[in-house]
């Protein structure tokens, strides 16, 4: 596909959807024959109608995993031949980059430039990642005396849940997939509702890559009905999740009335950026800071979406940022010049609206947008909005409005910053910006966030662990080695000589 607006407009004319569920390798109806509307948030119409499916397919996807686990197709076939059959997956991923790439941008609305030089590629990079790591990592003797042989193995936990948002459709699926299928375990993966058409192809292409029938389970469907019971079965393992703090709280319920599976949560962020006054280059600043609030619209719970900023530099950064946001252009997200496309679905759009609306009536000072915009096309887009003058207890400055939004603060001393940008009960990341080392260093250690980044605005890259404090996460890190470590067990082989 060329990366024109006309080519990438024709290209979407012509794709076709996987609307079916994956089950035991083969796409099948929900056995209800239900279907939901898939809709496209740039124009508002559907566009598709996919697999609605519930307990019955469930209870088959969870079958064949258990099955394939159990004749250990996948968990048993040695460490170099998942590795590369994985490398495998990852290439065809590549091949039919563009493919993918469209199909995220049409389903939740991204823009296809982020898609094609973000998401996708990262998602290839992390397949490949984690196949590599596979038969690079050794198991433990431990320091018994000598009449004894302590092994120290890991072992896959049999069949893993992953539910997936709806913001990073196919890379999300992708972290929990990498490490999930890489120690040897069989997924049964929910996509979100609003984005299940990149996942369900993703599936094709595991099969097409030799991942063995049973291993790797697609279910779309409902959240509260069809993700409730999967994190309910008696028969998953565990269950990795990225979404919401609410629901990530109500998965510890399910766990805990069911089978005490391991539960691994992802969840929501009001991420500072701290700009001390001896931080370097404004337009720098100015450039980082909008782009990690604005990036993916502000539908990240990375989105760094309180800036925190020096009062003496306050002015002066505040109008380069609007200068800055300015070039972040709101429109179709096939068009490669797009920088913000549509929010999710109507309902988001209108949640984001009311916080604009509760930031300007609790006092906060509108600097730029606050608007619904592109009505015309049917989509849901949103300007790129700044407030001023924000204060701690402020709506906009507590909770996450996983939109557009920036909001300004002030302060005077370092101790101040601190305070206010861990004043909040998520912990996922934190950027700092400041010229001097060893100040970097403190307040890095200072910030209670699972990824701090220093002047500038980084998750990080595939070797390091994402996850967050406090009410950000839970047991696990999706990313890195570590996310091996939790979806396997540890078991001791105990040798008496
Ligand atoms: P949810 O947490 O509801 O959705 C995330 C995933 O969980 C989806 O696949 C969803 O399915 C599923 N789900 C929903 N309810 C349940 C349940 N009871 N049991 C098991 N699975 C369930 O997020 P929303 O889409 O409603 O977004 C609401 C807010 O959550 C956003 O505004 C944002 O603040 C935050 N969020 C954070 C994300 C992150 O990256 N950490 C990602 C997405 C949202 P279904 O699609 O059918 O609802």
């Amino acid at each position: 596909m060329k990366l024109d607006y006309k080519s990438i407009k024709a290209a979407a004319a012509k794709i076709k959807f996987r609307t079916k569920a994956f089950i035991n390798g083969k796409y099948v109806e929900a056995k209800s024959g239900k279907t939901y509307e898939s809709i496209n948030p740039a124009t508002g119409k559907v566009l598709a109608r996919v697999a609605s499916c519930d307990e019955p397919d469930l209870n088959a996807a969870v079958a064949a995993a258990r099955r394939a686990f159990n004749e250990g197709v996948w968990a048993k076939r040695s460490p170099a031949e998942r590795k590369h059959i994985l490398l495998k997956f990852a290439d065809l991923i590549e091949a039919n980059l563009a493919e993918l790439a469209l199909l995220d941008c049409l389903d939740a609305g991204k823009p296809i430039s982020d898609c094609m030089n973000i998401d996708l590629p990262d998602t290839v990079h992390c397949f490949r990642w984690h196949a590599e790591a596979i038969d690079k990592e050794y198991e433990k003797v431990s320091p018994t005396g000598p009449d004894n042989v302590a092994m120290i193995v890991r072992e896959p936990l049999g069949v893993v849940g992953a539910i997936i948002p709806w913001n990073f459709p196919i890379q999300m699926a992708a972290w929990k997939l990498g490490p999930i299928l890489a120690t040897g375990n069989s997924a049964v993966v929910k996509p979100a509702r609003q984005t299940s058409l990149s996942v369900l192809r993703l599936a094709e292409l595991a099969a097409e890559a030799g991942i063995p029938d049973g291993v790797l389970n697609v279910i779309p469907g409902n959240g509260a009905v069809l993700g409730a019971a999967l994190c309910r079965h008696m028969d998953v393992d565990a269950v990795a999740f990225t979404g919401s703090t609410e629901v990530g709280r109500q998965l510890l319920h399910y766990s805990a009335e069911s089978n005490l599976k391991r539960v691994v949560l992802e969840l929501g962020g009001k991420n500072p950026q701290v700009v001390l006054e001896d931080a370097p280059d404004l337009d720098y600043v100015a450039r980082q800071a909008a782009n990690c609030v604005f990036w993916n619209m502000g539908e990240n719970c990375s989105s760094g979406s309180r800036l925190i900023v020096h009062r003496k530099l306050k002015d002066k950064l505040l109008e380069k940022i609007i200068e800055v946001s300015r070039e972040w252009k709101v429109g179709d997200p096939l068009d490669p010049a797009t920088k913000i496309g549509p929010m999710i679905e109507q309902s988001h759009m209108n949640k984001v609206l009311e916080y604009i609306d509760s930031g300007k009536s609790e006092g906060a000072k509108l600097v730029l947008g606050g608007k619904r915009t592109l009505e015309k096309t049917g989509g849901f887009f949103i300007e790129a909005t700044i407030f001023d003058n924000v204060k701690p207890n402020m709506r906009i400055a507590r909770e996450e409005i996983f939109g557009p939004v920036l909001s300004v603060f002030t302060f005077d001393t370092e101790e101040e910053a601190i305070a206010l940008a861990n004043d909040t009960t998520y912990g996922l990341t934190a950027s700092l910006y400041t010229k001097d080392v060893s100040r970097a260093h403190r307040v890095a250690r200072a910030l209670r966030a699972g990824t701090v980044s220093v002047n500038c605005f980084s998750e990080g890259d595939i070797t390091t662990p994402f996850g967050g404090f406090k009410q950000s996460g839970f047991f696990g890190r999706d990313k890195s080695i570590f996310a091996h470590y939790q979806y396997t067990e540890l078991k001791t082989v105990w040798v008496q000589l």
